[in-house]
């Protein structure tokens, strides 16, 4: 090997966006300090499971140090803390791209979504891949040594900062692979470089990581520390591991209590919050695998960006191979979080390799049961927690039916809509209370889409129903569109748009059909012209003049829009105008002479009908025009 001449000790600045964090963190996490460790556990652990896996290819990598372990050692006296492990470790590269930028694209958001409140934002630090840095919340200065495996002893870099704006990296002779990790605890942290109090965070948040955490056995009793120790003592201490370090997954479940799965959770999801339910599964037969699923109780940040990281930690036999392995649950089922270890998938296996393999397929469908199940249980057993879930991910949900159509009744019932008999604006009424309460003989389950549930609560095509006590789910979220382009019908009623030009609606018996005056429909046509497909008397309007019905081949709105965002161009027709005779303009109409001021009310009228709907005047300015020349009249 040539010798290089070792690169300098080097002064470099941290990203902007590290400052604005360290200092965030800092200042706002203070009363939350202790997730420090967690976190720097949870990095030593991922080191040692990537060792693993890159041995798999290379053998050598473990030299003659094959078992993984991580320690802790402290001194009091010096009010030093450190966590080491013999993991991967870092390349001199690596140490700068991983200790002084952030990395995630995700990290303006994360600034963004900072509220000040500390138990809310300890939880995005996990989230948002942060976690290091949280060292500074303890210590006055950090110092980094590590050596990556496969790289020579004199190829170690020692890293070192106080965390404020820049820290210093030099060239280290470093003989151990892995990464150590020296806090120097501010005046105000010297309580954690104290062996009960790191054994007890130890156990309360890292009991269940799959790698021996060690602190230094504590002296026997009656063991001397005085001058006739033997020096070795001093300098090897012997090690104690103090969690469980068996992978918890692996455990019967029968045998792993509440506690446990919650903080295996924090660890698998970087979230805080107790998850709302899990299944932990064993299947052994023509496949054999483990899995272990959760429901977050909340969304995470990028629930809703296309590259957001999803799906699940992949393992084979205990061999840690990839997080965010997202072929093995469906994008409606993305906020599911857990494990799955394999038997039957290769150890090298890549993410094109797992597409290709037909255990994936397998996996995936067993896997999407056992969620829907869960999420099943849920609905049924904990009404008020899957309020919370359906706050969360309800949206997400909804895109099950197109995109899993043989799911697509279980999914249907675990749909919750804001309805015309909800409280106030909650979803909380499920298809089978609408059918529950429906009319004997009514075939059709009706809903109106509009931009928002406020808005579909406004909708004049409301009125009739409201009138006769018909529930219709009013549905105001984008995924509305899709939803119900792709729900056709549950329990034998099909859904019906209530803005459809065919509303199946009898009239009542006792109800004289609403007439026009003579003439005025026809009136009313030849001064709208072209703008419209026809005009007509509506069954549906009771306190509205006028509203605008969809053609049987037309589509809505809301799934045009859609169709358009995706870039397919669709025509849109005429709009098709039905007016109430009983409503006073139209009284009003029928009375008015002057074409010019017939004119002017026609066109009101239907682009009222148009606004009404949530949509834009066709005309906006000659809209204007005219409603003024009615109102100066
Ligand atoms: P995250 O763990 O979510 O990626 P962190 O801020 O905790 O974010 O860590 C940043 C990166 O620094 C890690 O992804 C890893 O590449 C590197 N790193 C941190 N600690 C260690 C360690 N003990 N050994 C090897 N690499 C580490
Ligand atoms: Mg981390």
């Amino acid at each position: 090997m040539t010798d290089s001449p070792a690169a300098p000790e080097q002064t470099l600045g941290f990203q902007t966006e590290v400052k604005q964090l360290l200092h965030l963190m800092v200042h706002s996490l203070y009363s939350n300090r202790e997730i420090f460790l967690r976190e720097l556990i949870s990095n030593a652990a991922d080191a040692c499971d990537k060792l693993r896996f890159e041995a798999l290819s290379q053998p050598a990598y473990y030299e003659d140090d094959p078992e993984p372990r991580i320690r802790i050692d402290f001194d009091s006296e010096a009010r030093t803390l450190t966590v080491s492990d013999n993991g991967i470790g870092m390349s001199r590269d690596e140490v700068i791209a991983n200790l002084g930028t952030i990395a995630r694209s995700g990290t303006a958001e994360f600034l963004r979504q900072l509220t000040g409140d500390q138990q809310q934002d300890a939880r995005l630090i996990g989230q948002f891949g942060v976690g290091f840095y949280s060292a500074f919340i303890v210590a006055e200065s950090v110092e980094v040594r590590t050596r990556r495996a496969g790289l020579d002893a004199s190829e170690g870099v020692r890293w070192v900062s106080a965390g404020e704006g820049e820290y210093t990296i030099a060239p280290l002779a470093q003989a151990a692979r892995g990464t150590e990790i020296r806090l120097q605890l501010k005046e105000d942290a010297a309580e954690f470089a104290d062996a009960f109090r790191l054994r007890h965070l130890v156990r309360t948040y890292s009991d269940h990581i799959g790698v021996p955490v060690q602190l230094p056995k504590p002296a026997a009793e009656g063991e001397s520390e005085g001058e006739d120790a033997p020096a070795e003592a001093d300098a090897t201490p012997a090690w104690e591991t103090v969690n469980s370090a068996s992978a918890l997954w692996t455990r019967p479940a029968s045998e792993i209590s509440d506690e446990e799965y919650r903080e295996f959770y924090k660890h698998v999801s970087h979230d805080w919050q107790a998850p709302l339910a899990w299944t932990h599964n064993k299947v052994e037969g023509k496949l054999e695998y483990t899995s272990l699923l959760y429901l977050p109780a909340s969304a995470p940040f990028d629930l809703w960006q296309r590259d957001g990281v999803r799906g699940l930690k992949l393992y084979v036999q205990r061999v840690f191979i990839m997080d965010g392995a997202e072929q093995f649950l469906p994008m409606y089922l993305r906020f599911v979080k857990g494990v799955l270890d394999s038997a039957d998938l290769p150890l090298n296996v890549s993410r094109e390799l797992l597409q290709q393999n037909p255990a994936t397929d397998s996996i995936r469908k067993a896997l999407t049961k056992r969620a829907l199940d869960t999420i099943e249980r849920l609905a049924k057993q904990e009404p008020a927690q899957y309020a919370t879930f359906w706050t969360a991910f309800g949206a997400v949900l909804k895109e099950g039916p197109g995109e899993d159509p043989a799911n697509a009744e279980r999914i249907a019932r675990l749909l919750r809509f804001n309805t015309t008999r909800s409280e106030g604006e909650a979803a909380d009424r499920s298809l089978d209370d609408y059918l529950r309460e429906a009319p004997a003989g009514e075939s059709h389950i009706y809903y109106v889409l509009a931009e928002t549930a406020q808005a579909a609560r406004q909708s004049p095509h409301l009125e009739v129903f409201r009138q006769r006590g018909i529930e219709v789910l009013l549905l105001g979220e984008r995924v509305d569109a899709w939803l119900t382009a792709h729900l056709h019908e549950y329990e034998g009623k099909t859904f019906k748009d209530i803005t459809d030009a065919d509303l199946p609606l009898e009239a009542d018996e006792d109800e004289a059909s609403p007439a026009a005056p003579e003439g005025l429909i026809e009136r009313l046509q030849a001064a709208l012209g072209e703008r419209v497909e026809s005009v007509r008397v509506s069954r549906r309007l009771v306190e509205s003049p006028s509203c605008l019905v969809r053609g049987a081949d037309e589509l809505n709105p809301q799934l045009r829009e859609l169709l358009k965002a995706s870039g397919q161009e669709v025509p849109g027709g005429k709009p098709l105008l039905e007016v109430n005779p009983e409503h006073a303009l139209l009284r009003r109409l029928a009375q008015t002479e002057d074409e010019a001021a017939f004119d002017d009310l026609a066109v009101v009228l239907l682009e009222q009908a148009r606004l009404a709907a949530g949509e834009q005047p066709a005309e906006p300015a000659e809209f204007v025009r005219r409603v003024n020349r009615l109102l100066a009249s």
